[in-house]
C-alpha cells in the first residue's frame, strides 16, 4: 500500500516565490488526506498534478493563516467543478464560522456536503505551565485502514498536531498452505484475520503455521506550529516519519521561544528522543535564503534529517 506524504508548502508566514506556506498530502492506499491549507496551496495541487478532487479529509492545525487561508479558495473550487462527494473538515470550532461566513457573504451555496468535526477546545489547550508528563490525545479520524489521533502542541492559540497510523493489515496466507490443505473459499477470509482452521476431518491447522505476518504498520506525525514541548514525545514515539517545524535556526532559540516556535536543533531533539526513524523540517522563516544550515543544524544532533522542501514526496 503507498503511504507517502508530499510537501505542498514548506515556508513560515510569508509566502516566498520558491516556499508556499503550509500544506502537506498524505497518500494513503488511493486516499488523500490534505492536512493544513495554506493560501497557494490548491495552485500548489495543480503544479503537482495531483487530483484533488479526490480529497476527501482536510486537517487544520490551527487558525494562524498560514495554515488555513486557503482553505476557502479550494472549497470554492471544489464547488465550480461540480464536486458531488462529501467533504469532511477537521478543525477548531471558529473554522466552521469563518467558512460560514465566507460563504454567506459571497452568496455561495456549496453544491456538495461538508461535514465539519470539532477538534476539542481551550481545554485541550498546552501551556508552558503544564506538568511535563501531562500528554493528552484524542481520536480525530479511523476507517478500516487509518487512524487519526489529535494531540495538543504549544503554541500562542490552539494548536493541534496530528498522527496518522495504518491499522495492522490482515495475515497474508501462504500459497503453498492453499494447495495443500485445500482451504475452501469461504476460510481465506477467516484465516486472513488470524483464525485458526478446522479441515474437513476434524483436524486443527494453527494459523500460524498458515500465515505470514502483516507488514508493519506505518505512521507520520505532524507538528506545526510548536514551541519546544517534550509532552509530544509518547504520542509521537517511534513514529516512522515526524514532520516537526523549523522555523528559526538555533542563534534564535529565544526568538523562537518567544513566538511559540522551534529551532532546527529542537526539531532534531523531540526526533532524537522520540526515537522516530526520520525527520523533515519545515515551517521555515522567510529570512533564510539557504535552508542547508538549518539541516546541518539539525543533523549535528539526528542525522536522519530532511528538508521539507515544496513538492518533495517521502515514502513511508
Ligand atoms: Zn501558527
Amino acid at each position: 500500500m503507498n503511504f507517502s506524504v508530499q510537501v505542498l508548502g514548506c515556508s513560515s508566514a510569508i509566502p516566498t516565490l520558491t516556499r508556499n506556506p503550509s500544506a502537506h498530502l498524505l497518500h494513503a492506499d488511493e486516499r488523500l488526506f490534505l492536512i493544513d491549507c495554506a493560501e497557494g496551496t490548491q495552485l500548489q495541487l495543480r503544479r503537482y498534478h495531483v487530483h484533488f478532487q479526490r480529497i476527501r479529509h482536510i486537517f487544520i492545525t490551527h487558525l494562524h493563516g498560514d495554515h488555513f487561508y486557503g482553505l476557502i479558495g479550494l472549497l470554492t473550487t471544489f464547488h465550480l467543478l461540480g464536486r458531488k462527494e462529501e467533504l469532511h473538515l477537521y478543525g477548531h470550532a471558529e473554522l466552521e464560522e469563518i467558512l460560514a461566513m465566507q460563504l454567506r457573504a459571497s452568496r455561495t451555496n456549496l453544491i456538495y456536503p461538508v461535514v465539519f468535526h470539532p477538534l476539542p477546545g481551550e481545554d485541550m489547550r498546552e501551556t508552558a505551565t503544564d506538568a511535563p508528563d501531562r500528554c493528552s490525545s484524542f481520536p480525530v479520524y479511523e476507517d478500516e485502514k487509518l487512524i487519526v489521533t489529535g494531540f495538543p502542541l504549544l503554541h500562542s492559540v490552539l494548536t493541534t498536531g496530528f498522527l496518522f497510523r495504518e491499522k495492522p493489515g490482515p495475515r497474508k496466507i501462504r500459497k503453498e498452505m492453499v494447495n495443500r490443505l485445500d482451504i475452501p473459499n469461504e476460510w481465506m477470509g477467516r484465516i486472513k484475520n488470524g483464525e485458526d482452521y478446522v479441515d474437513g476431518q476434524g483436524t486443527l491447522h494453527r494459523n500460524e503455521e498458515m500465515t505470514l505476518a502483516p507488514p508493519r504498520p506505518r505512521s507520520y506525525a505532524y507538528c506545526t506550529d510548536t514551541a519546544y514541548t517534550e509532552r509530544i514525545i509518547p504520542v509521537i514515539r517511534s513514529a516512522d516519519l515526524l514532520y516537526h517545524e523549523a522555523t528559526f535556526m538555533q542563534d534564535m532559540a529565544r526568538a523562537a521561544r518567544e513566538k511559540f516556535h522551534s529551532t532546527a536543533a529542537e526539531a532534531a531533539t523531540i526526533a532524537k528522543l522520540a526515537g522516530v526513524k526520520k525527520l523533515i523540517i519545515g515551517h521555515f522563516s522567510a529570512r533564510y535564503e539557504e535552508l542547508g544550515p538549518l539541516l546541518d543544524e539539525a543533523r549535528d544532533i539526528f542525522p536522519e534529517t530532511y528538508l521539507a522542501e515544496d513538492g518533495t514526496i517521502f515514502k513511508i
